[in-house]
């Protein structure tokens, strides 16, 4: 099975080492078989998982690894920031542009992130939403509630987007808003993930993803969240989900291949 994970970041050394954090994500992807990856570096600079700049540098030679754009719309050099990602997304050094309402205070209705939806629809590349809980914070999922994204995908109808964690743990919710809605898509990072399974439910998060391919066959892809979730845990959660093999290969690679526009060497 090909397997391409889409939303990894840089594990988080004690001693900040860029270089060696991504040998060591590239190990765990060589040793799971996941033949290739995009990295989401963080939307600050100096960060222990690496900012824009410094994971595209670290990228430039690898035909395997892609790089994410990210922005954070509550810095001082927002507007830089955005050309910069404008640039990177012309030259197709990004794969798509990420944001983090909930991670930031932000909802994804602000006005700010008006160019960098523009971006993404020109360049067609995918705009992906953090949603969800963040780990012991129920309350930061008022910044990322779905019921924004549909908003957004219905004023951009050319703007493909992905909403990242099913916006655990409410899960059915995130489904009823989103299923009939063609351009909003979904990773599957954090689902295989303990704490999740235990807000979630196991048996809830199985059946939406289920119900989500039945709906849209295209609209889900592979991501884990390593260096935070088990990118195992994650293969082992698609595996054992009740779909067809053809199923499972859209989730696993095909279906990242058409929404990212990745080529990937197999
Ligand atoms: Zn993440």
């Amino acid at each position: 099975m090909n397997i391409i994970d889409t939303h990894l970041h840089l594990p988080v050394l004690e001693q900040r080492d860029l270089l060696k954090a991504k040998s060591i994500l590239e190990k765990e992807l060589k040793k799971l078989n996941v033949m290739a990856g995009i990295i989401i570096p963080d939307n600050i600079p100096n960060s222990s998982i690496g900012d824009v700049e410094e994971v595209v540098e670290l990228c430039s030679k690898d035909n395997n690894l892609f790089v994410m754009g990210t922005v954070d719309i509550l810095s001082k050099d927002y507007v830089d920031r955005i050309k910069l990602l404008k640039e990177y997304a012309k030259n197709g050094t990004i794969k798509a542009i990420k944001i983090f309402p909930g991670h930031d205070p932000i909802y994804p209705i602000d006005a700010k992130l008006i160019p960098v939806y523009k971006i993404c629809v020109k360049f067609d590349i995918p705009i992906v939403i953090h949603t969800g809980w963040n780990s012991g914070h129920p309350e930061v999922a008022k910044y990322n509630d779905p019921k924004y994204i549909v908003e957004i995908a219905k004023i951009y109808s050319n703007l493909n987007i992905v909403i990242a964690h099913y916006f655990w743990p409410e899960v059915e919710y995130c489904y009823d808003l989103t299923s009939d809605i063609p351009n909003i898509y979904y990773d599957t990072s954090g689902l295989g993930d303990d704490e999740v399974i235990t807000e979630t439910g196991l048996e809830k998060i199985k059946d939406v993803i289920i119900k989500t391919v039945h709906k849209k066959p295209y609209s889900f892809v592979f991501g884990t969240d390593y260096a935070m979730c088990d990118i195992e845990k994650h293969i082992n959660l698609i595996n054992c989900l009740n779909l067809t093999s053809q199923e499972k290969a859209n989730i696993f690679s095909k279906n990242a291949i058409s929404l990212f526009k990745i080529k990937v060497d197999e």
